[in-house]
């Protein structure tokens, strides 16, 4: 039996390369059901979350020029790589572990593309242009003051949406106060937000009203090696081929009876325009319409449900013991460790007491003939938090019997959110000190912090 495999040439495209409008039919059922849900609960996630705080901090914050970032409460800055660097490996190693077991089950339920445009955008279609059938009729017909209106009307609501969507997507950046204050101050007071918004807007407005599921197919970098990571047994939306073929109207029809009736219903609901009975394709996104609609014509047909379904290639359900899911679990599991292991360790205020880079001590005399010694030392303090910080560093009591002395240029610190500062001080105490050891133990105290550190000197 013969499949028709039409590869040439990518679905959305013309013989000549021109870009085809896919105006997809809707579609009811199961998935579809579920994948309202989803998407409504994601629109509102996306949405709302820049506008939410946790630990009094707003909950995804992604302030690129001061290099400080929050993420569920957490507090990063661009020297915490190694936080940075577990957080998005979980993140990648993830999504290949789900694209592994689900294939591109990530791009038909929760990728911002696919939900905005079939989410939000599609809708908006649906309501200025009318259903499937009435939208492809409208655009094949000539200019008129009703395609006119339309058109317009479509156009203003997708510009008044993408420029909700870019507002909540600049909070991401820019956080969500100091946007509120943008809003309503002077644009030429704030240049850069204003333009970015501005631009954001209309990249959305361009890509989720015009370009579309081409960005899927042209653009993502995920979709371009998700292949890879895939095997014959992550599971995808598939067209079951022994069940289905001879279908209908082909030349074998006849000796058997496939259950594809060739309604074409499965390409009429595809957003990205493939037949998914011509097997996987690099254009399917996972959407699940050709499901619901295929499942619609079987009960009609008095068919079992499921020729299109979520499967295998090779015809099995989920396998969980493979060999790369196993690694791609054991590689979540290390970052998972080496995360916690950062975050467990890592504490608001860093403080380091090192010793000064030149001679680890030197002996003055003192004014009454005696030996003084004196070690240079460096006290490290950096504020991991973003609220400012100050701290005033004081001689602890318990130094004035031993002869101890400190003197710090500076001991009133003041220390802005993600910022760290070195401070150079120097003790001096009686060479006495530290005689027979050459070493004395002693601590610091910052803001409450006890800093042990060693004063060294001559054993004799
Ligand atoms: S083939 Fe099916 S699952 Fe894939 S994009 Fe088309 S309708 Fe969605
Ligand atoms: S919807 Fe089902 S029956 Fe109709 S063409 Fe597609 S696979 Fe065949």
């Amino acid at each position: 039996m013969s499949l028709n495999r039409d590869i040439e040439k990518l679905s959305m495209l013309d013989a000549k390369g021109h870009k085809l409008k896919i105006i997809p039919a809707e579609v009811t059922g199961h998935f579809r059901k579920y994948r309202d849900w989803t998407e409504a609960f994601l629109v509102l996630f996306f949405l709302i979350l820049p506008w939410t705080k946790m630990n009094g901090i707003q909950t995804i914050l992604l302030d690129i020029p001061s290099r400080k970032f929050a993420i569920f409460g957490l507090v990063f800055f661009a020297h915490d790589g190694p936080l940075l660097f577990f957080l998005l490996a979980i993140l990648t190693i993830g999504l290949a572990l789900l694209t592994t077991l689900f294939g591109r089950a990530w791009c038909g339920w929760a990728c911002p593309q696919t939900v905005f445009i079939d989410g939000v955008y599609r809708r908006i279609e649906i309501l200025t242009e009318g259903k499937y059938f009435d939208r492809r009729q409208l655009d094949r017909s000539p200019m008129s003051l009703n395609k006119f209106l339309r058109g317009s009307l479509k156009w203003f609501l997708f510009i008044l949406v993408s420029s909700i969507i870019a507002h909540s997507f600049i909070a991401y950046f820019v956080g969500a106060e100091d946007l509120i204050k943008m809003i309503f101050a002077d644009p030429r007071l704030n240049w850069w937000p204003f333009i970015l918004v501005f631009s954001t807007t209309g990249a959305l407005a361009f890509n989720f009203g015009w370009f579309r599921e081409q960005f899927c197919i042209i653009m993502c970098p995920y979709g371009r090696f998700q292949s890879v990571l895939q095997d014959e047994s992550s599971v995808t939306v598939a067209y079951d081929v022994a069940r289905g073929e001879p279908r209908k109207g082909s030349a074998d029809y006849g000796q058997k009876k496939g259950d594809c009736v060739n309604c074409f219903r499965c390409v009429e609901v595809c957003p990205t325009g493939i037949d998914i009975r011509n097997g996987a394709q690099m254009e399917c996104i996972a959407c699940t319409s050709c499901i619901d609609a295929c499942d619609e014509i079987m009960v009609k047909v008095e068919k079992p449900k499921g020729l299109i379904r979520y499967s295998s290639l090779d015809g099995g359900g989920v396998k969980y013991l493979r060999a790369r899911v196993i690694s791609y679990t054991a590689l979540i599991l290390i970052a998972v460790m080496g995360l916690s292991y950062n975050i467990i360790n890592r504490s608001p205020l860093e403080i380091f007491i090192l010793r000064g880079k030149d001679a680890p001590y030197a002996l003055n005399t003192a004014a009454d003939g005696s030996l003084v010694l004196m070690n240079h030392m460096r006290l490290h303090l950096e504020n991991q938090t973003f609220k400012e910080m100050n701290f005033k560093i004081e001689e602890p009591a318990d130094w004035a019997p031993h002869g101890i002395h400190l003197t710090m240029p500076e001991s009133d610190i003041h220390l802005p959110p993600g910022h760290f500062v070195m401070l150079h001080f120097f003790i001096t105490a009686p060479r006495e000190l530290v005689k027979g050891t050459g070493k004395f133990t002693t601590k610091l105290d910052v803001n409450g912090i006890s800093k042990i550190f060693t004063i060294v000197g001559p054993t004799e």
